[in-house]
């Protein structure tokens, strides 16, 4: 007689406390709810193409030749040159290989920064709204949020706020440019004064730059780490997942100080150590001979921005037109709804389309995201039209 216990669909444990009200990322709810209704996904920010054929290449080469096994936990060689190479060209920042580690991607560089450079109590500014692994890698850290609200239209970032913001037991900003979800790029002017506040309260500066190759018209992007006195004091985490099309590959990275790298070394090595063997040196070819896959994007991703912000401006839609990333926010106010979420959780049964409610970006007791809906236009022109037409036939009013 064979005896086995059922497979458990619950237990009676609970979860951790730090995972408390950080719930599953919007993404995977919102893609979740657009694959099971039908709809079109234009919520969770992937490209529907995948990047450079000759950098998937690489990579099947790298698999062909054995390289299967665990990588150095600071990153392939090759790939630790490549990013101290992009760095200096396109921003004239020096970095030695003791200054670079790889990560899984930007995630990984976030909650190494974030679970190796702060201790419980520790206060870090950050701009609301902000990307949802903030939040949660901050709580698992025991760290406290002091939001600094960008806010519409322009979404800029007012330095005195910034400053009425710090403490005494400020440790570091968290600084995200070019910005999701608004589509912000943090101005000279706007930087300068970050800088200002970081270096008379002696503050670390974390800055998110994933987006850095996609802005658009004649916006420019500048990172922070270039700015007087900040090289010293900031870390700059990038990913080739938005810069190449590769989002499933998750290679980032992580540049600054050597004392502050190790620190974020320190941390990711008992996260994951290592990981992506394959796509390392793949990922070190895209920086070294592909910048034309990211000129050509900014250039498509701009026309696809502005399909999308036309297309949702003629449906009665407040348009914030954003200066680079994957996204445009958008106010739903017009159609007479006050709650994005709800606006969001009826949008595919009344119209066959996914989007992300901002609100979830913001501290929870804000009004000030309430009404704002982000949008993804790095998906296919076809796609974007798609989305549109089935938003025109539609009826959206509350
Ligand atoms: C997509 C994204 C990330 C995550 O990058 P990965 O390399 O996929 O981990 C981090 N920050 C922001 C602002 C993003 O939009």
């Amino acid at each position: 007689m064979s005896s086995h216990s059922p497979t458990a669909s619950r237990s009676r444990h609970r979860a951790a406390r730090r995972l408390d009200g950080v719930g599953a990322t919007i993404f995977a709810e919102m893609s979740a709810l657009a694959t099971r209704t039908g709809s079109v996904n234009l919520g969770q920010g992937f490209p529907d193409v995948s990047g450079p054929s000759a950098v998937v290449d690489v990579a099947v080469e790298a698999m062909r030749a054995g390289r299967n096994q665990y990588p150095p936990g600071h990153g392939a060689p090759e790939l630790v040159a490549a990013v101290a190479a992009h760095q200096r060209r396109h921003y004239g920042m020096d970095f030695g290989a003791d200054q670079v580690v790889v990560t899984t991607g930007a995630t990984e560089a976030i909650a190494g920064a974030v679970l190796g450079l702060l201790d419980p109590g520790d206060e870090v500014v950050v701009l609301e709204p902000y990307y949802d692994s903030y939040r949660a890698m901050l709580q698992i850290a025991g760290a406290v949020r002091r939001p600094v609200t960008l806010r519409a239209p322009d979404f800029r970032l007012e330095t005195a706020e910034l400053e009425a913001a710090v403490t005494e037991r400020t440790r570091m900003i968290l600084l995200n440019t070019p910005h999701n979800p608004t589509g912000h790029v943090l101005s000279q002017a706007e930087l300068a004064g970050v800088a200002e506040v970081a270096r008379r309260h002696d503050l670390l500066v974390v800055t998110d730059e994933v987006y850095e190759h996609l802005v658009f018209d004649d916006h420019r992007h500048v990172p922070i780490a270039t700015l007087p006195g900040m090289a010293e004091r900031t870390v700059t985490i990038s990913s080739s997942g938005k810069t190449f099309s590769l989002t499933g590959w998750k290679i980032g990275w992580a540049t600054g100080p050597a004392d502050l790298v190790a620190a974020v070394e320190g941390a990711k090595n008992w996260l994951s150590y290592a990981s992506g063997a394959p796509f390392q040196p793949a990922i070190a070819h895209a920086l070294d001979h592909e910048e034309g896959f990211h000129r050509d994007l900014r250039a498509s991703l701009q026309r696809r921005r502005d399909r999308l912000c036309s297309g949702l401006a003629d449906l009665g839609l407040g348009v914030h037109v954003p200066q680079g990333t994957y996204f445009v926010t958008t106010d739903v106010s017009g159609l007479g709804w006050d709650d994005s979420l709800a606006f969001c959780l009826a949008l595919p049964e009344r119209a066959g389309v996914v989007a992300i409610p901002a609100q979830v970006f913001y501290e929870e007791a804000s009004p000030e995201g309430r009404h704002l809906v982000r949008w993804a236009f790095c998906k296919e022109t076809e796609v974007i039209d798609e989305g549109l037409r089935r938003l025109r036939a539609a009826d959206l009013a509350r």
